[in-house]
This record gives C-alpha cells, sequence and structure tokens, in this order.
C-alpha cells in the first residue's frame, strides 16, 4: 500500500509507541518537550545502530580508536570551541501565530521551494522532449528555470552575508524583502530576529555561592579534542588517525519538533579524524565517500541520500557537507562532514598553555594537526531506518499487514521461538531451543494467541525470522523457519538453525558488504 509522506510519519510515530520503540519523556506528566525516551524494542535498535558505527569505524579501521567521556567538562572548554560566543541560532517570532522560527530555516525552505519550481520546470520539459532532452543546456538556456535558480542563489547569497557579519537587521530585511510569511498565521508580521544560545546550563557543587557554572555538552568532540594528546601518547598513533565516541549531546534548540529528529537530548556518534596540514581536502572527500557508502550498505534506495554542501560555514569550519536523507518530510541533515582545521586544537592550546601538538620525524618539528570530522545522530539514524522500513503491505488475499523491513542485522530481535500450542511438551523444548540459542543473538519467545498473528506481530516488530517448533520437532527435532519480508518457510534441524540466523541477520554480513 502506498502511504503519502505524511500519513507514513503519523503511522511511524504511532507504531514507535505502540510496540515499544520510542515513548515521550515522562509521559505520566504530559511528556517534556522534544525529549524522548526508548523502549524495550528501540533500545535493542538502538544499540544495533551502535554496534554497526562503532564496529566499522574502531574495529575495521587499525587507525582509529574508541573513547567514552564525559557529558560535564571544564567550563574554558566551551569559550576555548567557541560555543559561548557563537553557539547561536537567529531566532524571530510571527506576532499573530506566537509562533517561533530559526530565520536561516525560514530562508532555506523559501529558498528551496523556489529552487524546486526550476526542477519542476525541468521535469516537465524532460517528459515533453523525452530522449531528445538536453538538461544542462535547458538549465543554462531556459528563461524561468535561469531566472528561479538566479533568485535563489542571490537570496541565499545576501542571507549568508548578513548572518556571516552578524547583521540581525540584515537577516530580518531579507525575511520582510522577500514576503516570506509565517506557515501558521500567514502574515508577515515579525519580530525584531535575535540571537539565541543552545547551551543548556546548571551548576556543580554544594552551595550556590561556591559552586561553578558548567553546561551539559553541546557536542561530543569537544571531549576527543581535550582528550587528543593523550590518547597520543599513550596509544602510540600516528598521523593520520582517529578517535571515534558514541555520546549524548544537549541542546536547547529553539524549535523542537518532528518526533526525535530535533530533540534537546541526544546521541551523536563522532570521529575526529587528525591528519597532517594541507591533507585535509583529500582526507575531507574521502570521508564523504565512505560515510555515504556506510549509510547505503543498509540497503535502502540510494535515491534516499544526498549530499548539501555548506553555503555558510560553521565558525570552525574551511568546508562543510551534510550527508541528507529522505525523511518523510523531506530531504534533511543525517550527517554532517566538517573539515574543522587546527581551529579546535590551536584554541584549546591558547587557552589551556598546553602544547597540543605531534613530532613530525620526518621534518624534525611539531605541529599542530589538522581536523577532519563525521558526525551522525544516532537519534536521526534512527527515525530514517524507521521510518523507510515501515510498510503496510496489501497481500495476495487482500489483508494488509504492518511490516519493517529492518535490515536484520538491526533488527531488535534475530528470531521468535514460537510453539505452536501452549501444550503437549512443545513450549519446554521451545524454550530449549530458545535457551540454546540466547548466547549468541537476541531471540523471543511468544505463546500467546494464534500463530498467524504471532507472525504478525513479529512482522510488525521487524524480527527477521519466526521458527515455529511443532508436534513434528518432538521427534524429528527440525522446526519451521519463515521469513519475515517473503513470508516463505522452510524446515530446517535445530543443529542447522544458529548458522542460519547468523547468515540472514548478522552484523559481520553488514559489515563484510562495507
Ligand atoms: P541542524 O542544522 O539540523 O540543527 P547541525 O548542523 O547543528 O544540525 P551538527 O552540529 O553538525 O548538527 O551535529 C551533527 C549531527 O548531530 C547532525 O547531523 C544530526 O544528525 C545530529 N543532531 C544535531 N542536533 C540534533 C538534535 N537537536 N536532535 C537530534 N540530532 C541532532
Amino acid at each position: 500500500m502506498s502511504l503519502t509522506p505524511e500519513d507514513r510519519f503519523k503511522a511511524v510515530v504511532a507504531h514507535a509507541k505502540e510496540y515499544g520503540f520510542v515513548f515521550q519523556s515522562s509521559e505520566i506528566y504530559d511528556g517534556l518537550a522534544a525529549v524522548y525516551d526508548y523502549g524495550q524494542n528501540g533500545s535493542l535498535l538502538k544499540n544495533n545502530l551502535k554496534e554497526y558505527w562503532w564496529r566499522s569505524m574502531v574495529q575495521l579501521h587499525e587507525n582509529i580508536v574508541g573513547i567514552d567521556s564525559a557529558i560535564f567538562m571544564h567550563p574554558t572548554t566551551w569559550k576555548a570551541s567557541g560555543h559561548v560566543d557563537a553557539f547561536n541560532d537567529p531566532l524571530i517570532d510571527n506576532k499573530d501565530s506566537k509562533k517561533r522560527y530559526r530565520a536561516d530555516v525560514l530562508v532555506e525552505e523559501y529558498v528551496e521551494k523556489i529552487r524546486q519550481k526550476a526542477e519542476k520546470e525541468v521535469a516537465k520539459a524532460a517528459q515533453r522532449f523525452g530522449e531528445t532532452f538536453d538538461e544542462a543546456l535547458y538549465r543554462q538556456t531556459n528563461p524561468r528555470v535561469v531566472e528561479y535558480l538566479t533568485k535563489a542563489d542571490a537570496v541565499m547569497a545576501r542571507f549568508v552575508q548578513a548572518l556571516e557579519a552578524g547583521d540581525l537587521d540584515a537577516v530580518r530585511q531579507v525575511i520582510l524583502d522577500e514576503g516570506i510569511a509565517c506557515p501558521v498565521s500567514g502574515t508577515k508580521n515579525w519580530t525584531e530576529v535575535r540571537q539565541f544560545n543552545l547551551m543548556f546550563g546548571t551548576k556543580m557543587g554544594s552551595v550556590a555561592e561556591g559552586s561553578t557554572d558548567l553546561y551539559l555538552r553541546p557536542e561530543t568532540a569537544q571531549g576527543i579534542f581535550v582528550n587528543f594528546l593523550n590518547v597520543h601518547k599513550t596509544g602510540r598513533t600516528k598521523i593520520p588517525f582517529g578517535i571515534a565516541q558514541i555520546g549524548k549531546a544537549f541542546r536547547n534548540e529553539i524549535v523542537a519538533r518532528q518526533f526525535i529528529f530535533r530533540m534537546r537530548e541526544f546521541e551523536q556518534m563522532e570521529m575526529q579524524y587528525f591528519v597532517a596540514p594541507g591533507t585535509e581536502m583529500e582526507w575531507y572527500e574521502a570521508w564523504k565517500e565512505k560515510r555515504m557508502a556506510w549509510h547505503r550498505n543498509l540497503g535502502f534506495s540510494a535515491s534516499k541520500y544526498r549530499f548539501h554542501n555548506h553555503d555558510k560555514l560553521a565558525h570552525y569550519a574551511n568546508a562543510a557537507a551534510d550527508i541528507e536523507f529522505e525523511f518523510p518530510f523531506g530531504f534533511k541533515e543525517l550527517e554532517g562532514i566538517h573539515s574543522r582545521t587546527d581551529f579546535d586544537l590551536r584554541n584549546h592550546e591558547a587557552f589551556s598553555g598546553k602544547k597540543l601538538q605531534v613530532f613530525d620525524p620526518e621534518s624534525n618539528t611539531s605541529y599542530i594537526p589538522f581536523v577532519v570530522e563525521t558526525s551522525v545522530g544516532l537519534d536521526r539514524l534512527f527515525l530514517a531506518v524507521l521510518s523507510t522500513a515501515y510498510d503496510e503491505e496489501t497481500l495476495p488475499d487482500g489483508s494488509v499487514r504492518t511490516v519493517l523491513h529492518l535490515p536484520p542485522a538491526l533488527a531488535p530481535t534475530k528470531a521468535a521461538i514460537l510453539p505452536l500450542v501452549k501444550k503437549d511438551g512443545l513450549p519446554e523444548l521451545a524454550h530449549e531451543l530458545l535457551n540454546s540459542l540466547k548466547f549468541d543473538f537476541h531471540v523471543a519467545y511468544d505463546e500467546k494467541d494464534a500463530i498467524g498473528r504471532r507472525y504478525r506481530r513479529q512482522d510488525a516488530l521487524g524480527t527477521p525470522i519466526c521458527i515455529t517448533v511443532d508436534h513434528e520437532s518432538l521427534t524429528d527435532g527440525a522446526a519451521t523457519l519463515r521469513y519475515r519480508d517473503s513470508m516463505q518457510q522452510e524446515r530446517l534441524p535445530f543443529a542447522a538453525i544458529p548458522a542460519k540466523i547468523r547468515e540472514v541477520a548478522s552484523m559481520e554480513v553488514l559489515l563484510k558488504q562495507l
């Protein structure tokens, strides 16, 4: 059944709750905005995503190591990193709807709409001219397409210039001049633009007077930079090398919405790759490709991913691109790849007075390495996977089954063991099988309801294999395996089942395809 993107998104959010993937935080107290908890199945899926990332980074690269640094850091860290001064979003309110927006998001969405108009013209022409269509020529010469694209570039350039100059009046003027309206009220009655720092503050210490002001880290990267020398010295690493980390980050997002896409507490998987100055662009390009390949390896359609090169660079970067994914609400950033120069290490050197350099025996000099980072949001990845895997499939008999076509290696449960009936020794035999498998795989047991309904429940959880133990199993030592995607069945002896689960659903298979 083909779902509209809006229906899909609604269905995925409802499904996530109904099947124990994602719950609103503190729901019994009516929830906490943009904070979510992962349930019994969600935490398994999330752990599998972490494992896929961690093993591909740390286990498969000889020169990448992993760390786990604290969320609290010395407050000077955030002065050195630029977050105290520059980690701001420009916000603007519509006076009629009282809704608050990020000025940059309003303008980017407006520009994207203009670009889409040009794309529509191109698509129409492609259909009209068929085989003989010269797309590149059409883009350069068709007056309407040229007009749209020139306009989009001009608005963006003007906006980026205003932002980079920190001129908030000019930022607002772009919104006014372009007649950008509030999507809720439809009016152009805007407040001034203000800067808003996204870091959460907290205090450490038992008495108010003697306490220290701290921040909850807004990114995991700084924990890696301040440990750079510790790892380099104790790990005997040689440039180029990487340090990887998975951990929580906190941002007081102005506009938190779209479920777990934009949260105030979320998890990042970041890798900082330390390279010799002058080689950073090569590594930047290499990591862009590597990360795209890692995402595509999950097996979803390649057309769901695209690169977006940044027009406006963050305060620390000399090149940056996003890997965007087509979520149900459109193409949005999933991962950032940034060439961070030596900005962070140089500033930590300056603020701490400690040398953060490596020695190059060839030139007999020390230098501050440059950094290329890859940074993916675990929760966004979770949403990308869940929303794409979700399907409401019409079967030949006309019935509809809800199924999660998760990559099997990511599925919360690899196999469900189902005794055909709740008696005659079948539950005991099913448990024996379960106990022999549970050391290697996350397996589940279910004896409630008719077998068909149990299959459907496992489909909805994304379980790739159901193993039914029946009366014959008591004598032939075999069971029926039923596969989630094809719904095909095959009979296998108990002894052959572990290898089968491994073949279908192990992380090794996914990693070896990389
Ligand atoms: P955005 O432009 O969407 O705010 P960003 O460019 O600020 O994101 P980065 O600082 O590059 O994001 O962080 C790296 C990754 O962390 C992002 O690609 C995203 O996957 C994830 N991420 C950032 N902010 C959030 C958030 N509020 N909730 C969930 N994930 C987030």
